[in-house]
């Protein structure tokens, strides 16, 4: 290659290279103008005005039939209960007590058919911002459990919440042996 023609290569390379970053460097010079991303979780876009919202609970009207669970198509409600006694960290419903009813926001629909199948009409979605309680669930997490709402205490399922289901959990098998016996004995 004699060097005429390396120089010429050499030439159209930059040019290439010029006409390529041409975009890149128009984003880089004019950030605020081309600016599309969101610093999120910190910022988020405003949810649309007919956003459904999200769930809240009354508690005591629940008759725990997990109906609403049944209906979910994508299974992300989740119903602990017992009919059998009080539980320690259980919340009373209208003929129990329930000790988790958690919806996952990582996989909800928002499609609404878990609050109309509900019976005591005790299910509901609410307007994110007609929300009433400060601890704002805003569907950000950084962790698989962040993004459930615990509806018993209406707000972010947490590892505490958690270790309560657990030993609601075992106290919902010792109360229902001790119905059982008593059954027996009967
Ligand atoms: S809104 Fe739809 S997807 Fe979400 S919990 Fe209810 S039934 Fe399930
Ligand atoms: S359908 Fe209503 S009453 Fe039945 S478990 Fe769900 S919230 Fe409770």
């Amino acid at each position: 290659m004699g060097c005429v023609a390396y120089f010429k290569n050499l030439y159209q390379m930059c040019v290439s290279i010029l006409v390529g970053m041409q975009v890149t460097i128009g984003y880089f010079l004019h950030p605020k103008k081309t600016c599309v991303t969101l610093q999120y979780p910190h910022v988020c876009e405003p949810l649309p005005e007919r956003h459904r919202g999200i769930h809240y609970l009354e508690t005591e009207k629940c008759i725990m039939c997990q109906l609403c669970a049944k209906t979910c198509p994508v299974n992300c409600i989740r119903i602990e209960s017992t009919r059998d006694g009080e539980l320690l960290y259980g919340y009373k419903s209208k003929n129990g007590h329930l000790s988790r009813f958690t919806v996952d926001y990582g996989r909800c629909l928002f499609c609404n058919l878990c609050t109309e199948v509900c019976t005591p009409k005790c299910l509901h979605m609410q307007p994110v911002a007609e929300r009433p309680y400060k601890d704002e669930f805003d569907f950000s997490a950084t962790t698989r459990l962040g993004v459930l709402k615990n509806l018993l205490s209406d707000k972010r399922y947490t590892a505490e919440d958690h270790h309560r289901v657990k030993v609601c959990r075992v106290e919902s098998k010792k109360l229902a042996e001790v119905k059982k016996q008593k059954t027996q004995e009967a």
